[in-house]
Order: structure tokens, then C-alpha cells, then sequence
């Protein structure tokens, strides 16, 4: 089994991408998730390009890691000046980082184009930093910048400048695909040319402009690059970075090449999600492998194969990159998947019955009013019960009116008062809390304690609040999900409405309605 050298990029690269901004403690977070991973290089940033990469740096080094090694990332020399005397360079040494990486123009365009400079200036620049930095002891990456692109107009000036960067003593060289718009067959015969000509770690570095910076990373492994640059959930500049989260299950364990041990891959799904966390970025719930519905089976005819054997339309077993299978209670909802909950609530109903698929029917016109009962279960038990005709309502409600008074005080904005009644006998209370939502759920618990003691031993623990069809703002639904919990069990419900206290109150009332129904 071949091995691979991972180098991310999620704090350089990935830092780039627009909306996310890393404070100096998420750095070190991350550095940590890494390194536990098993991450060979992480590339941490530029400590001469703002006060907040060298105060990373400054903790950074005291810190000693298990598996990765960190890399201070840097340019080289600038046009005409003494490489000891340039700012830049000298900048990347205060990180006293073993490694540093120097980007480098490898194509003549950008070289007269952009730098501005002659194009033997530009090798001797990329010389003399290399060299500098070898002669104060550092290991050196050299990224080729715009390799790819370079070596497509001008293959003989691309090729000087990786080898003038190999004269200088560079310990490895990275390929870079800096726009994003190579295809995999055009990275792998350049990559292979390189590989064949030079007896140095040659890595890739590729950005995912036309969709590609996967499958081109591993084109480049083919053709025999070791070092494969990449970022956490692919965050990047544009259309981001090369995703390892993708990249490194595909090599594993479709190419039999290895990243990391196998116990560790079991910990990607996680090292995915704390890291979008961290980055306060969504979770790419399509995302291969690692997103929330990367195993999850929606059509019918699919979650029934998926139980018959999930080689029918799983790549992988899910456990391996620390994933789950999801079967998923939709308006297609294979009657497999469905029946065990049913089962729950009625042991004598199968497949076949009538009753089972009139829950289905049930199930669809609720989705189509925009239910989901995927993570709302309470909700769904109760709609089995209810197209059973096993359900009491435990409470009516006559009314209730919710205030909110701002400014807060004492975290305190909001009063409720409702009136309910159960078995003819009327309740009226009232009751204060940080929110509508939080008033209005003290207040109904308040007034049930009176006929049901046990709905004190429960309470709220999450709630989730999203915008359905938002293209139309003013008549958008609202999806409410609640969670709340006994001490003993946890259950989620759902309401829909255009309004989000009248949205609360179904999810609320499918709460208290699933604890009471328990019995
Ligand atoms: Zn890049």
C-alpha cells in the first residue's frame, strides 16, 4: 500500500474563502483536530502578513504536536531586491517553523503580466529564497504557482522554474492548479512528465473553479504525486480548494492508497463538522461521505434495498468515515423503513395493510404542507396515533396572547397568558420568559401541572427555527422543531406555519402531547 502525505490548508487557504474568519484561538482548535487526525503538514499562514498569524505562531510553538508538522507560508523574494534584506522573506522565519512553503510564479504570463519582471529575474528570485531559507536550516515547500497553466503555454519555462527550485535545495515541490480549470486527463500526463523527471516529493495543490479539483488531485496521485494539498470540507477562495474530506475516503479506500490509519478515518465525519463549526459555516449535508445525507435513502424502492444489503447503493460502509445510515420517512418512504415505528405503536400491523398505507398517504399530505418528520419522531408517533384512532387530546386550548416587551429585562422580554381546558374544567394562567416561545411553553405547562404532575420532569432543549420557500418573503412558512426532554428519553416535534408562535405552539402542543401519550 502506497502512502500519501497530507498537506492542509484549511488555515491559509481555506481562511480565504469568503465569510469565514478564523480568531487566533479557533487557529489552535483546528491545529489540534488536525493533528489528532493525523495530518502531515498544516499550513498555518503568513506570520509576516498580519499581527494575528504571528500571535498564532508565538502560541503555536509551544505547543508540541503528535503527528503534523506546521508550515509558515510565504512568497518569494520580491523583483530586484536582496533576498536577506527582503521584509517578506525574513517575515517567514519568525514563525521558526522546520517547514516553510514559498509560492513562486510558474508561468511566463504572470511573471511579465503581473509581477512584471523578466523571466530570468523571476527564477533568480525564486533561487535565491529557496536557497536562503535551506542555508537557515528550513525544510522547503516550493508551490509552483499556476504550474498547469504555465506549462500548457510555455512547457520549457514552466519546467525551469521547478527546476531551479530543486537546484536550491527544495524538499518538495507542489504543482498548483491556481485557477481551478485543468481536467484530470491534462493534470495527469503534466504531473507524470514532472514525476519522471525529477526525484523530489512532487505534490498537488488544486482549486475547484470547474468542478474538478478532486478529481484532479487524484489524477495527480496516479501520475504519481505523493503530496496532496487540500482544505477541510474544501473552504477556499471561490469555489474553493481541493476537498480532503472527500479526497482522502476516495484514496483509502477505493484506491488502497493510505492517508491515514484506518481508526482515524472513523473520525472524519466528526473532524468535518467541528471544523464547519468552528468555521461557523453550514454543514454540506450533500457532502460525499461526511454529509448528513451522504447515507441517507429517501425512494422507496432504494431504503428497501438498503435493507436487503447496503452494497446496492452505498460506496463505502458508512462506519468508516465515522458516518450514518439514515432511512429516511418521506412521502416515499419505503414501508420497511416505516413499519418499525409502527410496529411500535401496533405490533399487529405489516407492510400490506391498509392501515399502513393510509399513515403513508397521511404522511405525504403533511409533507406537502411542509412536515418533515426525518428528526421530529414525537411528531410522527402522534400522526400514526392519530390515523389509528388512537388519540386523546389530552388538553384543549380556548386561548392565549403573548406580549413582548423590549427593551428586556434580566433576560426577561416576554408574558404569556393562556386558558385551557381539560375534561370540562378551565385553566387560566400566565407566565414570563426570554422570548414568546419560552413564555408561552411555561405558561401551558404551568396550567396542565394542575391535572398532569408528570409534565414537570420535562423540558425544552432545543429549538430550531427554519424558512421554508423564502423566494417569497412576506408568505414564507416557517418550520419549527422542538426538542425537549424527561430525563430519560429525548423527542423531537414539528409545527408548520406561515406564523412562527402559531408554528411553535403546534411543535409545543406534539411536546407535551407525546410525553402525555406515553403511557
Ligand atoms: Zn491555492
Amino acid at each position: 500500500m502506497k502512502n500519501i502525505v497530507i498537506y492542509d490548508s484549511t488555515l491559509r487557504d481555506g481562511a480565504q474563502s469568503q465569510g469565514i474568519s478564523f480568531t487566533v484561538s479557533d487557529k489552535i482548535k483546528i491545529v489540534e483536530l488536525l493533528d489528532d487526525f493525523g495530518v502531515d503538514y498544516i499550513e498555518a499562514g503568513n506570520p509576516g502578513s498580519n499581527p494575528k498569524d504571528m500571535e498564532f505562531f508565538d502560541i503555536i510553538k509551544r505547543k508540541s504536536l503528535k503527528n503534523s508538522k506546521l508550515i509558515a507560508f510565504g512568497s518569494t523574494r520580491r523583483a530586484n531586491t536582496a533576498v536577506e534584506k527582503d521584509a517578506n522573506v525574513s517575515s517567514l522565519l519568525l514563525a521558526e517553523t522546520e517547514y516553510v512553503a514559498v509560492f513562486g510564479k510558474s508561468w511566463d504570463f504572470h511573471v511579465s503580466e503581473i509581477l512584471r519582471t523578466t523571466l530570468d529575474e523571476n527564477l533568480n528570485m525564486i533561487y535565491d529564497t529557496i536557497n536562503y531559507l535551506k542555508k537557515q536550516g528550513k525544510k522547503v515547500v516550493f508551490d509552483a504557482e499556476h504550474f498547469y497553466d504555465g506549462f500548457i503555454e510555455n512547457p520549457d519555462y514552466a519546467l525551469k522554474t521547478i527546476q531551479v527550485a530543486y537546484d536550491a535545495g527544495s524538499d518538495s515541490i507542489c504543482l498548483c492548479d491556481t485557477k481551478g480549470g485543468m481536467f484530470p486527463t491534462e493534470i495527469y500526463d503534466i504531473t507524470k512528465k514532472v514525476v519522471d523527471k525529477f526525484d523530489c516529493e512532487i505534490g498537488i495543490h488544486a482549486h475547484n473553479d470547474n468542478g474538478m479539483a478532486v478529481a484532479n488531485s487524484i489524477m495527480a496521485v496516479e501520475a504519481g504525486a505523493v503530496q496532496v494539498q487540500g482544505t477541510i470540507n474544501g473552504y477556499g477562495e471561490r469555489c474553493g480548494n481541493a476537498n480532503l474530506c472527500t479526497i482522502l475516503p476516495n484514496l483509502q479506500f477505493k484506491k488502497g492508497i493510505k492517508c491515514v490509519e484506518d481508526d482515524k478515518m472513523r473520525e472524519l465525519t466528526v473532524l468535518s463538522r467541528r471544523i464547519s463549526e468552528i468555521a461557523n459555516a453550514a454543514p454540506d449535508e450533500r457532502a460525499p461521505y461526511v454529509g448528513r445525507n451522504a447515507f441517507a435513502h429517501k425512494a422507496g424502492m432504494h431504503s428497501d434495498a438498503v435493507c436487503k444489503n447496503t452494497r446496492s447503493y452505498e460506496i463505502i460502509d458508512p462506519e468508516l468515515v465515522g458516518n450514518e445510515r439514515v432511512l429516511l420517512l418521506s412521502e416515499v418512504a419505503g414501508r420497511s423503513a416505516l413499519i418499525g415505528i409502527v410496529n411500535e405503536v401496533d405490533p399487529t400491523i405489516d407492510r400490506d395493510s391498509d392501515k399502513t398505507k393510509e399513515i403513508l398517504d397521511k404522511l405525504k399530505e403533511m409533507e406537502s404542507k411542509g412536515y418533515k418528520y426525518e428528526g421530529a419522531e414525537g411528531s410522527l408517533k402522534l400522526l400514526i396515533l392519530k390515523t389509528l384512532g388512537l388519540y386523546k387530546p389530552s388538553f384543549r386550548l380556548i386561548e392565549f396572547k403573548v406580549i413582548v416587551n423590549e427593551p428586556s429585562v434580566d433576560d426577561v422580554n416576554s408574558s404569556a397568558l393562556i386558558k385551557i381546558e381539560v375534561d370540562g374544567q378551565e385553566e387560566i394562567t400566565a407566565a414570563e420568559g426570554d422570548g414568546p416561545v419560552n413564555a408561552l411553553d411555561k405558561a401551558v405547562r404551568k396550567a396542565l401541572e394542575r391535572f398532569y404532575p408528570e409534565v414537570k420532569e420535562m423540558k425544552l432543549t432545543d429549538y430550531k427555527v427554519r424558512v421554508l420557500d423564502s423566494n417569497s418573503a412576506t408568505a414564507a412558512k416557517v418550520r419549527v422543531i422542538i426538542e425537549s426532554s424527561d430525563g430519560n428519553e429525548i423527542w423531537s416535534t414539528i409545527g408548520v406555519s406561515t406564523d412562527i408562535i402559531d408554528a411553535s405552539w403546534i411543535a409545543l402542543v406534539d411536546s407535551i402531547e407525546y410525553k402525555l401519550n406515553k403511557k
